[in-house]
């Protein structure tokens, strides 16, 4: 079953939506496997966004990221890369359609609230900045036969 790492910014702690956004993903039948309270240390923050180094937002985006505050989650399921990424949304919040956390909840693309891995390769490399692979929990959901045939 794939893999997906997804991290609640500063701003979803900070805006009290934690509970919300959790639900979201949650609802689908995707599982939780892992998951965290923390603040990003600058460290974590520059190989999580390391892809972006050369970029006019970087420097912003890592002082944003380590702030406050964030929940970082390991989830597990079916295409659940592709599957979260659609709940997220696109990156601009003007972009992402309604119905979509970052299209229901964010006005700009520097506060738009979640992270969700682009690539199963991506979201191994990106959950082991953040998690111990023994912190990954092996659990079986008992409605598990009503989300797949
Ligand atoms: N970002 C930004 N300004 C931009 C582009 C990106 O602040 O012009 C931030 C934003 O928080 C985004 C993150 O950088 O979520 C990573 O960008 P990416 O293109 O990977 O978007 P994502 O995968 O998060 O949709
Ligand atoms: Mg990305």
């Amino acid at each position: 079953m794939e893999h997906e790492f997804v991290m609640l910014k500063p701003d979803a702690v900070q805006r009290g939506l934690i509970g919300q956004l959790i639900t979201r993903l949650e609802r689908t039948g995707l599982k939780i496997v892992a998951m965290k309270f923390l603040k990003v240390s600058q460290d974590q923050a520059e190989k999580h966004y390391e892809v972006h180094k050369e970029r006019p937002f970087y420097s912003g985006l890592v002082k944003y990221i380590t702030s406050s505050p964030t929940v970082a989650l390991v989830i597990e399921g079916e295409n659940a890369v592709a599957l979260t990424r659609k709940i997220v949304g696109a990156t601009n919040p003007l972009d992402a359609s309604p119905g979509t956390i970052r299209g229901d909840f964010g006005i700009q693309i520097g506060r738009n609230l979640i992270h969700a891995s682009d690539s199963v390769e991506n979201a191994l490399a990106e959950l082991k900045i953040y998690f111990d692979e023994s912190e990954l929990v092996n659990w079986k959901p008992v409605t598990n036969n009503w989300v797949y045939e």
